[in-house]
């Protein structure tokens, strides 16, 4: 799954910031899926419901608890060993993984509740008793687009693992109609039932037989259920579309990560794969798609058509997939006969803006297929794109499901950024059909298994693609790895391995720690084991749980059985149970001895950008904080470099010798930045690199350019470093002519902007980035040819670059820059003709609409609502945040939210791009307290839309009275509980303490600066 949909470009943003910079998040979106929202993550979790019933239930357990005491112990032993072999049966290990002592935990929680419910009140468990064990389900729907309704019967084969008399299973808002249950014995026959209901808190029907069901028999329900097709994202939902004037709808479901349940009843837990035939009835006027072909369909007199398709592998039930729409399609073929289509609206497959995403998907194919050595297991892959979904993306088998602006490309308008961020989200859901419906992670606690290998493999297959992209070494460490280390290197961020019990912990998952952190984690055992031995291991991971799941100790032991074949004997276990259970990341201190000549001190903590929460929480960051952390290092001078070394790093405080080293000697820490943690040197060393840059930077490699760029900035920010170390880095720019040192520290800067930007001294701020800029502004200029698809590869880096140069140039106020964006735009209103190419027209439309008057907002307005390219729609409505008309960005808000012209998805980006206007910060800031409860209601239980939209209107927020507005507004929302403000909260505090520790400290360097 792919989170975020509507990525918005960031770096609009920045533009807004012509005359007051702001915020510095916007680099973060740079790359789609709202890197923007870094701070943000998952789900601010609607506790009406869930919360409130989880307490009764609490109760109910303990008074449970308490009364069955004695019953517990007796069965307790007979119990979890069924228990277990149910695990095992399975498909290895349930709930729990492995040898660490938090997951065991989890495991022994999770049974001693199913033990001491179950045979009693197995519905008021959190988890379906692990009892019965679904095998088949026939499915059977009748979809009617005219009210938005369908009925449906299910039929679902099951075998009994322990004796009960109960079946659980889950439902979500369907009214059940009819329940039958046949045993299977020789006898076949209906089964008495005693009673039936439904418990809400935890989305189940039970059904109470009058027999009890037997161990190792197989048994049949049948049911019968009607249900609404919801205006909401989630479930069997509906949207329309604009075609030719008039309106369309379709229906398509959302089903990760529970909601299968609200389109049928089922066993809606990853463990339970079973097998699945469905038959969808509707309208002959529509056409219907499911993760299989279709394998018969049928016509009725009457103008109905039902499509039976065939029968799916085993798989688990929030990948099952069906839509039903009137798309037209484009397709291809593997040369192993996989037949891929691109449906879309027929307006856009007549354009041709789906056969880039068809083109890269059939290469994709073949190299999944060749790097994991396991063939694709459906016959066909059908990729759709639906005007509205709550993620960019989503990964059913067979039947992947994209928002448009994720997969459609007009072949006539499109930038790099829109292109590359196209292509990512591509390549992450094509992954998934490995790393996701094929294998499958046991529970949510490991769903990172399957989204950091999704993430990861962007940047490893878009390489595939593009080779000249170079992403896996470059764009990774931007986008990803430092991203990812702002959010984590906050006290309120979590294990990326979190333990999962109730409903609502598993929309807090899926956040950027298991997205980004995932990724990179991955990345550094990629690196530290070796490519051939990590795609072995691989290989034999996915050879071993195929069609079944696995859990992250799974993975674990395939890797260390992959090393030991090389012979190499590491307990990856054991190394990486640090990284997956432990909150946060290192930062390692290198620093020469002394007294012992060529040898080094090296040092490990944890890092976080508010030290305070040390002394607040000193059980958080006790002494068991510590990381196995594979350190490369080389030493250098200005003639010289040493080859690579790896240490281990164990241990809180360890020395080593390295090669020989004298006065002139730097000594440079994870090469390549392969690793997850930061480093830190004396600042004589400092001095020595910041020298080096400055005399001939390619002696470093160009991705520990913007790793020390980042590394130094951070540090500076949690007060590990002097103020004065960031800028000076910086001062070597001019010499800098890749693109990635460039977007690290463009990066850094938007944020540190954030800090400032209201500052009275600000211009001393922004006169000295523009020093560092315009040489290399006026040198590249501005494009003047679009680049066509040959050109395209080689021109990236360079393109890239001069778009990050102007960015930075007119939003720290560069008047040459300014200009040039103001031609450019009367160009296009006197002419009608937009002659602005696709790469920077975020650019100047965004500078435009800041810098002239009201007409060009107008102007844009209109255009917004004519255009039909999706990627020019979205940078249009960027656009018109920049105004520093609060009329006009009220008017805006209110259109928004209260009216059909901006696509529901959109509204939030509209009203967090007003938060990065500095001039409309207080605007929106006021906006969404006031909206809060529409927003909530509307927006609260799509994952990250809340939690994005909470952090993108508060992280700007530093001083003391905002802090309080802020508290205050937490406390009468009810939202104390919600992690997305906790984290609010704490970036708050820390851009407040900021200011008061280093503010003066860094304009005092300032303005001694040399020219500055
Ligand atoms: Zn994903």
């Amino acid at each position: 799954m792919e989170k975020e949909c509507f990525a918005f470009n960031l770096k609009l943003v920045l533009m807004q910031r012509t005359f007051v910079p702001m915020g510095f998040e916007d680099m973060n979106m740079r790359n789609g899926r709202a890197l923007s929202d870094q701070w943000a993550d998952s789900v601010v979790v609607r506790p009406r419901t869930t919360e409130q019933h989880v307490k009764v239930h609490k109760r109910l357990v303990l008074g449970f608890a308490i009364s069955i005491l004695t019953l517990i112990i007796v069965t307790v032993i007979a119990l979890s060993v069924s228990f277990e072999r149910c695990a095992a049966e399975s498909s290895g290990t349930l709930a729990g993984n492995g040898s660490s002592n938090k997951s065991s935990q989890s495991r022994d929680r999770s049974i001693s509740h199913r033990v001491s419910e179950d045979g009693q009140q197995p519905w008021r468990h959190l988890r379906l008793p692990a009892t019965l064990r679904p095998r088949h389900y026939d499915l059977r729907l009748s979809v009617y687009m005219d009210n938005f309704t369908f009925s449906g019967e299910v039929n679902i084969e099951f075998e009994c693992v322990n004796s009960t008399k109960f079946i659980v299973l889950h439902t979500d808002r369907l009214e059940v109609t009819k329940v039958l249950v046949y045993s299977d014995s020789k006898k076949t026959g209906v089964m008495r039932i005693h009673r039936r209901f439904y418990h809400q808190p935890n989305q189940v029907y039970v059904i109470a037989l009058h027999r009890e069901m037997k161990p190792l028999r197989t048994y049949k329900i049948n049911i019968t259920f009607e249900a609404q097709i919801e205006n909401e994202l989630l479930g069997f939902f509906r949207s329309s579309y604009m075609l030719y004037g008039e309106r369309r709808y379709l229906a398509v479901t959302q089903f990760s990560p529970t909601h299968a349940r609200k389109a049928f009843p089922c066993f809606d837990e990853p463990i339970y794969k079973a097998t699945f035939r469905v038959s969808l009835r509707h309208e002959s006027s529509y056409q219907s798609l499911s993760n299989m072909p279709v394998e018969t369909s049928t016509s009725d007199e009457d103008g109905w058509v039902t499509n039976h398709f065939s029968r799916t592998p085993r798989m688990s039930t929030y990948y099952l997939a069906w839509a039903v729409c009137n798309f037209t399609y484009r397709e291809s073929k593997t040369d192993n006969g996989v037949v891929i289509r691109l449906y879309a609206r027929p307006d856009a497959i007549q354009s041709g803006s789906g056969d880039y995403a068809l083109h890269i998907t059939k290469r994709l194919l073949q190299f999944y297929q060749d790097y994991f050595k396991v063939k694709y297991s459906l016959p066909k892959l059908d990729l759709l794109a639906v005007p509205k979904h709550p993620y960019a993306a989503m990964e059913n088998w067979g039947l992947s499901v994209f928002v448009e602006q994720k997969i459609l490309l007009d072949p006539d308008v499109f930038s790099f950024s829109y292109q590359m961020e196209l292509t990512m989200v591509v390549v992450h859901e094509i992954c998934h059909q490995w790393f996701g419906d094929l294998v499958t992670p046991v529970w949510w606690e490991d769903v990172w298994l399957k989204e950091g290998f999704a993430n990861f493999f962007e940047y490893i297959g878009t390489d595939f693609l593009f080779p000249k992209w170079n992403m896996e070494n470059q764009r990774f460490l931007t986008d990803v790895l430092h991203e990812v280390m702002l959010l984590d290197g906050l006290a309120s961020s979590h294990p990326i391995s979190q333990e999962v019990y109730e409903a609502t912990d598993i929309d807090r998952v899926f956040d950027w720690i298991a997205y980004k952190k995932g990724a990179a984690l991955i990345r550094m055992l990629a690196n530290f084991m070796g490519q051939p031995v990590f795609q072995r291991g691989l290989n034999d991971y996915l050879m071993t749980h195929m069609y079944g799941n696995a859990a992250r100790d799974d993975l674990w032991n395939k890797f260390s059985e992959a090393m030991q074949r090389v012979g190499k004997v590491i307990n990856i276990t054991e190394v990486m149970d640090r990284w997956t259970l432990q909150t946060g990341y290192p930062v390692v201190t290198i620093s020469k001895n002394d007294s012992l000549v060529n040898t080094v001190t090296i040092s490990q903590e944890h890092f976080v950008y508010d030290t305070d929460a040390k002394i607040r929480n000193p059980q958080l960051f006790n002494k068991s904080f510590q990381w196995q952390i594979p350190l490369t290092l080389k030493v250098g001078n200005s003639s010289h470099v040493s080859r690579e070394t790896t240490i281990w790093v164990c241990n809180r405080t360890e020395m080593h010798r390295v090669g020989h080293m004298d006065g002139e000697t730097w000594l440079l820490g994870n090469i390549n930045q392969t690793g997850y943690f930061r480093v830190n040197y004396d600042l004589y060393n400092w001095r020595l690199l910041i020298q080096q840059l400055m005399t001939n930077p390619t002696i470093i490699y160009v991705g520990n350019r913007a790793g020390l760029i980042d590394d130094v900035f951070n540090l500076a920010r949690a007060g590990y470093l002097p103020q004065n170390i960031p800028l000076q880095i910086i001062s070597y720019l001019s010499q800098e002519s890749e693109f990635l040192p460039w977007h690290a520290a463009s990066r850094s800067l938007y944020q540190l902007d954030k800090l400032l930007d209201r500052t009275e001294d600000h211009s001393l701020f922004s006169d000295y980035v523009l020093k560092q800029v315009s040489p290399k502004y006026h040198k590249m200029g501005w494009p003047t040819t679009s680049s066509d698809g040959s050109f395209m590869q080689a021109a990236y880096h360079s393109q890239e670059l001069q778009r990050e140069v102007i960015m930075l140039a007119c939003s720290f106020g560069n008047k040459h820059c300014h200009r040039q964006a103001v031609s450019l735009m009367s160009d296009w209103i006197s002419s009608n003709k937009n002659r602005i190419l696709p790469n920077v027209r975020d650019i100047v439309y965004c500078t435009g609409v800041s810098l002239m008057d009201e007409d060009v907002w107008e102007f844009i307005w209109m255009k917004f609502h004519s255009s039909t390219a999706v990627s020019e729609k979205k940078i249009l409505l960027e656009a018109l945040t920049c105004s520093d008309n609060i009329y006009l960005l009220n008017r805006l808000l209110n259109l928004s939210l209260s009216s059909d012209m901006v696509p529901d998805q959109d509204v939030i980006d509209v009203i967090i791009h007003v938060a990065r206007n500095p001039l409309g910060r207080h605007l929106a800031w006021r906006y969404f307290r006031e909206k809060w409860d529409i927003l909530n209601s509307r927006y609260g239980e799509a994952l990250f839309l809340n939690s994005k939209l909470i952090s993108g209107v508060t992280e700007f927020l530093n001083t003391e009275t905002e802090l309080n507005e802020l508290k205050d507004f937490i406390l009468t929302c009810g939202g104390a509980a919600a992690p997305a403000f906790a984290r609010a909260v704490e970036i708050v505090q820390a851009n407040v303490k900021w200011r008061t520790l280093f503010e003066q400290q860094f304009y005092q360097w300032l303005r001694k600066a040399p020219g500055g």
